[in-house]
């Protein structure tokens, strides 16, 4: 009989989560039945949309919602080897049960040379994102102009990267000087510190004087009220997260969009990834390829131990992380 650990939310978060917010439980499973297989994690992910869903989808002493690349340690269903890894949706638990439904084997092609890690990042639902926001909500077209903010992260990271080999303009901005120099680095054409600049409308100006076609918003509420006002006209702005409001005990007031939308005829589109689960191998394959032929680079911020993982989610809302935030088990 194998005992998990599992962190389970002991108390809804108010404001910032807090680390007595969780707590650390062992829990027994069950031998397995045909058509079973046990997993143990070994990369598990911390993500934003974990304090968003808390609330909606999670009650006191649920097992924290999240997803992990896994390998297989037994298997009693014959579509699935034991040492295989796959991506598994099955929350913060070093081991888990599962029937094969919803796991999805990292692909064939993985080179050894690549961490398995990026399945959760890069090559994974982070990189999917951005490819799908992009191509499908921003429609972004060659010689176009980008702007993408929380751009370090790993969505904001492949944002940029992805719309370089489209062949647009890009503009970034993140929270720290060693961020802006990392998004020089992968490529940006611009980039700058949003919590040092003196003005952020300035900021914006003088990063794109003609103003931008598509915004890719991962952090919405004030910075996205002084952004759509730097719109071109028809611009395209892609909803993706809200980060700046996640937090808040008090919904956060105005300045709102609307006379900027209807002057500049702007079209703005909120999107979940899983809009696009049908295309997922399409996505995953595209990324995959770009990363292999150092298209897309990557970094990524592995926290050790599963013990860290509430410390590693909370550093992660706090921008302690470059690119994606990962727990190593
Ligand atoms: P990141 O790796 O970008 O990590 C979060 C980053 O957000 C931090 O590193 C920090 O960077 C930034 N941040 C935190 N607080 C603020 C703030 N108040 N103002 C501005 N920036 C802040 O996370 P992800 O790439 O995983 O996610 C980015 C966004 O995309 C999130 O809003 C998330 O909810 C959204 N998302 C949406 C999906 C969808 O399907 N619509 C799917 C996946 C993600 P910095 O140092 O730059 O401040």
């Amino acid at each position: 009989m194998v005992t998990a650990k599992a962190w389970v939310l002991k108390k809804h978060f108010e404001g910032f989560p807090k680390t007595s917010d969780f707590d650390l439980k062992e829990v027994k499973l069950p031998n397995l039945k045909d058509g079973e297989l046990l997993l143990e994690s070994v990369f598990l992910s911390v993500d934003p949309y974990m304090r968003v869903y808390s609330r909606r989808v999670m009650k006191e002493g649920d097992i924290m919602i999240g997803t992990q690349v896994a390998r297989i340690v037994e298997s009693k269903n014959p579509a699935f080897t034991v040492g295989a890894f796959v991506v598994a949706d099955s929350g913060w638990r070093t081991h888990f049960i599962s029937d094969g439904k919803d796991l999805h084997l990292l692909p064939s092609s993985w080179p050894e040379s690549l961490p398995r890690s990026l399945a959760l990042g890069t090559v994974g639902m982070p990189g999917l994102t951005a490819y799908f926001g992009l191509l499908e909500v921003c429609k972004m077209k060659p010689g176009e102009t980008v702007l993408v903010n929380a751009a370090a992260g790993a969505v904001g990271s492949v944002v940029g990267q992805l719309a370089k080999i489209g062949g647009c303009k890009v503009v970034g901005c993140a929270g720290s000087d060693d961020k802006v120099a990392y998004l020089k680095k992968i490529g940006f054409d611009e980039a700058f510190n949003y919590k040092t600049v003196k003005s952020l409308d300035e900021a914006l100006r003088k990063a794109s004087p003609d103003g931008y076609d598509c915004f890719f918003d991962n952090v919405g509420g004030e910075f996205a009220s002084i952004a759509i006002n730097q719109m071109k006209k028809y611009g395209r702005i892609a909803v993706c997260g809200a980060i700046s409001l996640y937090n808040d005990s008090v919904p956060q007031k105005g300045p709102y969009v609307q006379v900027s939308m209807i002057l500049k005829e702007l079209r703005m589109e909120g999107f979940l990834v899983s809009r696009w689960s049908n295309r997922r191998e399409e996505g995953v394959k595209a990324l995959l390829k770009w990363v292999m032929e150092g298209k897309v680079k990557y970094h990524e911020q592995v926290t050790e131990g599963f013990e860290n993982m509430p410390m590693a989610f909370i550093g992660m809302l706090k921008g302690e992380n470059l690119g994606k935030a990962v727990v190593k088990v």
